[in-house]
């Protein structure tokens, strides 16, 4: 090993940014839903690094994707042409059913790259005034970091300290605040402003806000509305995307066909950083050669991790197994009727537990704490919202066996 833990966290806190507080727990190895620190300690992990590694740790065949492409070629840089990125878009493009992507890093460029196009769409297309261009999002979303994604945010500690704000992006643009599922705020918003309105950014369930589920329906009725005044639906998979919530698409329970999907974390299984933009022809061709991109964004390696990365999702069955094993998992936890659980919620194996902090002395950070040391990683979202979201790859015994852990720790805290 590197460091032990104890050095892992010092190092860390010495010659890191502290920009994260994580739960203290260090990671040397990792296979599966496994995970096992320094000193040889073995855990479940229950958040899979924010759902990017929805395919398991370290899955062999992404693993060798990387390997394997690594000792041939990882970057051409898009000034020429590499023998893979045609590839990946043709391969992603039979996946999805959208007719182009265009490919990024990480989900807040693809987020960024989301509100570039529908900005140029909107002057190209609709017709919207040079500089008028609106973006709609939800209150409460989280889309990432970058200074243009956290104009969008209502979270203090998101936005705070870091003004001036890019203007006319998120939910506060017209008069009326646009909470999340509540198609009246939209449609008021809309009404008002609707004809400079681009596009409508929305989470399909929200997932750094707490794993909040919108009620069904709600997604059709956002994008029917959008369609009645000419506005793209974005639809942000990043996090719900690839079967974490039991579909391949989480905008699949209500039956949406997104104009813009974005996607990343689990688009590489966790071994390299790709994110993407799929959207039509007549919508992605907006944007033209030297209009926008990133050095890394569509190389080689990404293009053959995230190829194996979805491969994988569709020959282990892991959204049939993200449906069939979330139901089991909110059912097992249900059963356990805690009186500190106050609400079990979620899709898939996308799934929060509220945690009533009235009925006990200790925290939902204290209570991960427990889970921690009887060997299960889950984290707290929000202050008393604990998110369970393992690898798809998780067995129903090795689920259960979780579950046990839960329960014993609601009864000990
Ligand atoms: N969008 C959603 C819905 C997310 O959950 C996240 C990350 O948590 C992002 C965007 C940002 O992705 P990244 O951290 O890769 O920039």
């Amino acid at each position: 090993a590197h460091s032990t833990s104890k050095e892992a966290v010092e190092l860390d806190d010495t010659y890191g940014a502290h920009n994260y507080h994580p739960l203290p727990v260090v990671f040397a190895e990792a296979k599966g839903i496994y995970v096992w620190d320094p000193e040889g300690k073995k855990y479940m992990d229950f958040l899979s690094a924010y759902s990017a590694v929805n395919q398991g740790h370290c899955h062999p065949t992404i693993v060798k994707a990387l390997c394997d492409q690594a000792q041939k070629l990882t970057l051409s840089s898009r000034a020429f042409y590499n023998d893979i990125y045609g590839e990946y878009a043709k391969y992603i493009h039979e996946y999805f059913g959208y007719d182009m992507v265009l490919p990024m890093n990480t989900g807040a460029e693809a987020v960024e790259t989301a509100i570039k196009l529908a900005r140029k769409w909107g002057y190209m297309k609709k017709g919207i005034k040079d500089n008028q261009a609106i973006v709609l999002s939800c209150e409460n979303n989280f889309h990432g970091r970058t200074t243009g994604v956290i104009s969008m945010s209502t979270d203090a500690d998101s936005f705070a300290g870091f003004g001036p704000y890019l203007p006319l992006v998120g939910p506060r643009v017209g008069k009326t605040l646009i909470r999340y599922n509540n198609l009246q705020d939209l449609e008021t918003v809309l009404n008002e402003v609707g004809e400079n309105v681009a596009a409508f950014l929305v989470e399909p369930i929200q997932g750094e806000a707490g794993i909040m589920v919108p009620d069904e329906g709600y997604l059709k009725g956002a994008y029917e509305l959008c369609k009645k005044h000419n506005v793209l639906f974005i639809a942000d998979e990043i996090q719900t995307g690839l079967g974490r919530t039991g579909k391949m698409l989480c905008v699949d329970h209500d039956e949406v066909r997104a104009d813009i999907v974005l996607l990343g974390k689990a688009l590489s299984g966790g071994v390299y950083p790709v994110s993407a933009v799929l959207a039509d022809r007549d919508i992605m061709l907006c944007i033209k050669p030297g209009e926008h991109g990133s050095t890394y964004g569509g190389n080689p390696l990404g293009c053959a991790v995230s190829i194996a990365a979805l491969q994988v999702i569709k020959d282990e069955k892991l959204v049939e197994n993200s449906e069939k094993l979330g139901k089991k998992f909110r059912q097992a936890l249900t059963d356990l009727k805690s009186p500190l659980v106050e609400t079990v919620r979620g899709r898939g194996l996308l799934n929060a537990v509220v945690i009533d902090e009235s009925k006990s002395e200790r925290s939902a950070w204290e209570l991960c704490l427990l889970l921690k040391s009887r060997g299960l990683l889950a984290k707290p979202t929000h202050v008393n919202i604990i998110r369970f979201a393992p690898p798809l790859c998780i067995t129903e015994e090795q689920l259960m066996e979780g579950v046990e852990i839960i329960s014993s720790a609601l009864k000990d805290i």
